[in-house]
């Protein structure tokens, strides 16, 4: 019978596939081996100067960055992830993590350990900012948090950390330092910024028309080439500062320069955060003094937080310094300065099978390889032994073991040394023996 043709005709499903959200992105397998040598290194240089890692939760309530990071700033005013949960409470995804860590330090009851108490985080931050590159609405930091030390010490040696640790990286840095002193003489540096300010108001941009009157520090870090050409002669936060900030910052250069820690004192470093006070400082790459290093250059930042701790209901005078670094920015500078990460380490072995027979005895002799020890790969989802050598030799292995239907029958292995192309068929019994012997194994 014929068949109608229309009939026959499926309709063509046009399914719309999902897409990240904008400024957000999949970290694939090819990136990681970036990631890792990041982590690895992270953890390493945390250890070494004995901090302990600390894990928040991601959703915090809104209040702790509100009241904390400060209601005109760009982070709060604009940029976070705040949402009513299901009962009606006003939660944000963290933008950064101080703030947690504070509070960790304050619901934990941390003032009762032995002080400072030094403690590192590794994890998403999310910002509602313009994306670009070196710009996320997702991305990752690395953080180190001193809680419960005054002394410039404690700033210095956090900021000579940062610098071993871009250096373990392979990454020429520098550090940008200034001080900001205190909540006090800030307030009286602003105004007289202000009054600088308002005498070029119709040359500042959009933004700095804005932040002139609620966020006026934030004036000195602007990227726009007419605001940073009016705010060079803008007075400086430094000659505001009070005496015991002056100290604090004197003594900090003098131990930077007694471990030769290179750093650049740059007056218009203010962070745009409220609870810094004092030492505020950047890393950013160090391609040459020409480098032209646009405006998502800061690789880390940090400074300290005197007051954060006894603002949030901790003890008071909780003295604090932090740093935290862009895992994404550290990542693209790698690729900048052309900085290789170590191969992942090579696989021991290839087990390759032949045959229904071969793969259904491969998954327990698989098992038993990986059980010695061993760093084991399979492609047990192809079935040609032509295909299956391909894929060991992709992922470098030093040996590949084939098993075929012979091999089952006769209960023994061939051992393919892929160096050097030879092979032996050994018996099952002597495999782990036999490879161990090969490997320098005991
Ligand atoms: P902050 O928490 O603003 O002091 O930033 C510390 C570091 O995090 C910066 O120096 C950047 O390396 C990184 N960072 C901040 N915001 C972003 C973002 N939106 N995307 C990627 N990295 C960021």
């Amino acid at each position: 019978m014929a068949t109608n043709k229309k009939e026959e005709e499926k309709p063509v499903k046009r399914v719309k596939t999902p897409e990240t959200l904008r400024g957000m992105k999949d970290i694939l397998p090819d990136e990681q081996i970036y990631w890792e040598y990041f982590r690895r290194k992270a953890r390493e240089i945390s250890a070494a100067y004995s901090f302990g890692r600390i894990d928040m939760p991601i959703l915090e309530d809104e209040k702790l960055f509100v009241r904390t990071v400060g209601k005109q700033t760009d982070i709060v005013e604009k940029e976070m992830y705040n949402f009513l949960d299901k009962g009606e409470s006003k939660v944000t995804l963290r933008p950064e993590a101080t703030a947690s860590v504070a509070r960790a330090y304050i619901n934990h009851g941390m003032l009762n350990l032995p002080q400072p108490v030094k403690l590192w985080y590794m994890g998403p931050m999310f910002r509602y900012d313009r994306p670009q590159s070196g710009r996320y609405r997702q991305f990752h930091q690395y953080g180190l948090e001193v809680i419960g030390g005054p002394d410039s010490v404690v700033d210095a040696q956090l900021i000579l950390i940062a610098v071993r640790l871009f250096e373990d990286l392979g990454l020429k840095v520098k550090v940008e330092i200034n001080s900001i002193g205190t909540a006090t003489t800030r307030q009286e540096y602003k105004i007289e910024l202000i009054a600088y300010a308002r005498k070029h108001r119709k040359e500042l941009c959009e933004d700095c028309t804005r932040r002139l009157s609620r966020n006026p520090l934030r004036l000195l870090d602007c990227k726009q080439e007419a605001c940073r050409t009016i705010m060079k002669d803008a007075p400086q936060i430094i000659d505001w500062l009070d005496e015991d900030s002056k100290q604090h910052f004197m003594q900090l250069i003098e131990y930077l320069d007694e471990i030769s820690v290179p750093y650049v004192l740059n007056p218009h470093l203010v962070r745009g955060l409220d609870y810094y006070n004092r030492t505020v400082f950047e890393v950013v790459p160090d391609r040459g003094d020409d480098a032209d290093l646009g405006s998502q250059s800061a690789l880390a930042a940090g400074g300290r937080y005197d007051g954060l701790v006894e603002q949030m209901g901790g003890r008071e005078e909780t003295a604090a310094v932090g740093l935290a670094v862009g895992i994404e920015r550290a990542i693209l500078e790698m690729k900048q300065q052309d900085v290789e990460p170590p191969a992942l380490p090579r696989p021991d072995i290839f087990f390759a099978q032949i045959g229904a027979e071969a793969r259904r005895a491969a998954l327990q002799h698989f098992e038993d390889v990986r059980a010695a020890g061993f760093h084991v790969v399979e492609a047990f989802g192809k079935s040609s032994l032509k295909g299956q050598l391909e894929a060991a030799n992709k992922e470098n292995a030093r040996f590949t073991v084939i098993l075929g239907q012979l091999e089952v029958q006769d209960n023994t292995i061939i051992v393919r040394d892929m160096e050097s192309g030879a092979q032996e068929t050994i018996p099952m019994e002597q495999m782990i023996d036999y490879l161990k012997k090969e490997m320098g194994r005991k």
